[in-house]
């Protein structure tokens, strides 16, 4: 079989492929695996993440890949999140002793940027997500509703939606809650925040991305198969319903029993032949799904000016940064005694018309006011990756537009974080696509075979409730 896109999902189909004892051909346009959660070396040397990733303790297909691949060891997990605004209040997030739904109460009545007003509201809308466990009816609107709609039906305050619906959403789902449909906010609260105590725990990478996908070529090899980088796919032939052959540059061809795409929707428009779109319509539809923007600085300092492994900044253009070189436990190559930071920025759509350097000014004051120690470092370099199109916009009533893995066009199978997983575009997202799409092809060959892994399940209270 083939697999086209040597991302996430094209990973994650290929691999539990292979250990089913396919024969799995993987092709990759570029020189390297990992998709958009990848990392490359910079003209001056410098190993880079695309963007800082990160996981969560619900993320448990994400998890169970990165055991299967052999780099589960390289993702640290932390139970304490930690946020600050421009005046230099703090407040964290972190399990206590209580048990869930209660367990984050005992750090949020001391989170210093809210009032008690904000955190009252806040408390509300937390209890009406868990009344409906999870779901409200409002969410089965037409249509779906936005994110900012639901948090205004429940009375939030401006505080409460600046400072701390809009801080953790806008990370989470990369866009803006007025164009976020409110089930993928509402999820997050509920498998990340209330249903259980670790489904919060957020993991970060402690190497370059690139260095977690070692694993996969050589288990796509172990069993037969291939995996082959500089490979851009530029069309696909179909015959009598089904595909015949896909065509890559230079006018190779080549044909298997079944083909997986695990390209961008983008992507993927680009190569289908108009009959793909007759006779699977829900291809036809992906043309409406929208993306949305994140843009990544990178700041290198002589000299140490954090120590707090990462940051969340409230009130702020810059809304997390990582201290990249206390995660990898190195100077990862910069200076001796130097400090590497990442910064990252969700749904940056007012920074892509910037010029970088206005977004290195930009980012660097806000730095300086918030860690004394970079005011008097020298910033030695500095970098910005901005991706356009980084995630598909979680816009209200997205879903409809999403589509299944399997098609209705025989031998043709999608994966990829913007097909219909119940997701948002996430690594995750991306995992349970590949894991869906092999298992529709396993079901197709007569071996059926259970790959998607089950949700973390509700403990504490919400157990005993639910
Ligand atoms: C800046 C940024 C920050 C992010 N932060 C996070 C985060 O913190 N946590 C999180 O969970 N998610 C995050 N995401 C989202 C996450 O990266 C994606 O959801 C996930 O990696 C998507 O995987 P995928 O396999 O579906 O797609 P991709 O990773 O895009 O993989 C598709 C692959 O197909 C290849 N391809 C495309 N066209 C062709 C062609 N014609 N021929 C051959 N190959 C082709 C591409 O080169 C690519 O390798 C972030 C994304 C970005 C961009």
């Amino acid at each position: 079989m083939i697999v086209i896109g040597g991302g996430l999902a094209g990973l994650a189909a290929g691999v539990s492929l292979a250990e089913a004892d396919w024969r799995v051909r993987l092709f990759e346009q570029r020189p390297f695996l990992g998709g958009r959660a990848t990392s490359y070396v910079l003209p001056d040397g410098e190993h880079v993440d695309n963007c800082q990733h990160v996981t969560l303790g619900c993320c448990t297909n994400l998890e169970d890949f990165y055991r299967r691949i052999g780099c589960a060891d390289k993702i640290k997990y932390f139970d304490r999140l930690l946020f600050q605004d421009p005046q230099g209040r703090t407040g964290t997030m972190q399990a206590g002793m209580l048990p869930a739904p209660f367990h984050m109460t005992g750090s949020f009545l001391s989170f210093a940027p809210l009032t008690f007003a904000d955190k009252r509201s806040i408390g509300r809308a937390m209890v009406s997500i868990l009344r409906g466990k999870g779901h409200t009816a409002d969410l089965e609107e037409p249509g779906g509703i936005s994110m900012l709609e639901w948090l205004k039906r429940r009375g939030q305050t401006p505080g409460a939606i600046k400072r701390f619906w809009r801080v953790v959403l806008v990370s989470a789902l990369d866009e803006e809650l007025d164009k976020t449909d409110a089930h993928y906010g509402v999820d997050v609260f509920w498998k990340g925040f209330l249903s259980n105590r670790t489904g919060y725990r957020m993991g970060v990478p402690v190497v370059p991305l690139g260095v977690l996908y070692d694993g996969c070529k050589a288990e796509i090899e172990k069993r037969g198969g291939e995996v082959n980088l500089r490979m851009p796919l530029r069309g696909m032939q179909l015959r009598n319903g089904a595909i015949e052959s896909v065509e890559f540059d230079g006018g190779r061809k080549e044909s298997a029993d079944a083909y997986v795409f695990a390209v961008p929707h983008q992507a993927l428009l680009d190569m289908l032949p108009e009959e793909a779109k007759q006779r699977e319509p829900a291809l036809g539809k992906i043309a409406g799904i929208g993306a949305s923007p994140i843009t990544g600085v990178h700041f290198w300092f002589d000299r140490k000016v954090m120590s707090e492994p990462f940051l969340t900044m409230v009130d702020t253009t810059t809304q997390w940064i990582f201290n990249k070189t206390a995660l990898y436990g190195t100077n990862n190559g910069s200076e001796e005694k130097g400090q590497y930071l990442q910064l990252v920025i969700s749904a940056s759509y007012d920074l892509l018309p910037k010029p970088r350097q206005e977004i290195i000014d930009l980012c660097l004051k806000e730095v300086r006011e918030f860690l004394p120690e970079a005011r008097e470092a020298k910033l030695a370099k500095a970098t910005v990756i901005k991706e356009a199109a980084a995630t598909f916009s979680p816009q209200p009533g997205v879903d409809l537009l999403r589509p299944k893995q399997e098609t209705r066009i025989a031998r043709m199978l999608l994966a990829g974080d913007w097909t219909d997983t119940g997701w948002p575009a996430t690594m995750e997202g991306a995992v349970r696509s590949g894991y869906l799409a092999a298992e529709a092809l396993l079901r197709q060959a007569g071996t059926p075979k259970r790959l998607l892994q089950t949700d973390l399940a509700p403990d504490g209270l919400v157990r005993m409730l639910f």
